[in-house]
């Protein structure tokens, strides 16, 4: 069973250069010239991998990603311009899974692709919800919810809370956060961790008067396992 890639990319002479090398490796693959064309191809055509150009018309690939990021757990490589490093940190940080910049080689975008996708893959295998007293995260869908109550979180929130949930009674290091949620070459500030922690207990500490995440000094944060 060949993967199904959706290009959304404006330029028509690069989307079609990469449609025929991904068809010619065996890929299924679809082409969107704008951005609400791609989200709309992404949600219902059920592609396997999304190739997202970050400059577009009608809606840009970072408001792409985050709409779709509320419906949707796929992968996505970002395509950004040289030198647009806030492109890089806001996409990964709203859940981009890698990004390539422009111009790259076919063989670096298909290394990656066969990366992006074997990673979408492991992830789909980790569909059960997870519990912890009152919390409970569910991964398939993306939703988290306290005693009942949906909580929002963003997607990189999400993915925090999972990884700790994941690793109940074994305290993660600020590292460890990092390369699990951030990936291994995130590019901004490494205190990231304990500014994400902060949002977590103010979503979920500080309204349900619970105290969930518990800080161990000089080494990083756990959730206990009955989430006392
Ligand atoms: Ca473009």
């Amino acid at each position: 069973m060949s993967a199904h890639i959706l290009i959304v990319e404006d330029e028509a002479r690069l989307a079609r250069f990469i449609e025929l090398e991904l068809d010619h490796e065996g890929y299924t693959v679809s082409r969107a010239a704008d951005g609400r064309t791609g989200l709309e191809m992404a949600l219902t055509g059920e592609p396997d991998l999304i190739l997202l150009d970050v400059m577009l018309p009608g809606l840009n690939g970072l408001e792409v990603l985050r709409r779709l990021r509320n419906e949707k757990d796929l992968p996505v490589i970002l395509l950004t311009a040289r030198d647009s490093v806030m492109d890089k940190v806001s996409g990964l940080d709203m859940g981009a899974n890698d990004y390539i910049t422009k111009p790259f080689s076919i063989e670096e975008l298909l290394a990656r692709i066969r990366a992006a996708l074997r990673t979408g893959a492991a992830a789909s295998k980790k569909t059960a919800a997870l519990r912890c007293g009152a919390l409970e995260l569910d991964p398939a869908r993306h939703t988290a919810a306290y005693d009942g109550t949906p909580v929002q979180l963003t997607y990189k929130e999400f993915l925090l809370l999972q990884t700790l949930l994941e690793n109940r009674d074994i305290v993660q290091t600020r590292d460890m956060l990092l390369e699990k949620v951030w990936g291994y070459d995130y590019a901004g500030e490494t205190n990231v961790v304990d500014v994400y922690i902060r949002y977590l207990r103010q979503k979920l500490d500080d309204p349900f008067g619970v105290k969930l995440i518990h800080t161990v000094r000089g080494v990083g944060y756990v959730i206990k396992g009955d989430g006392a």
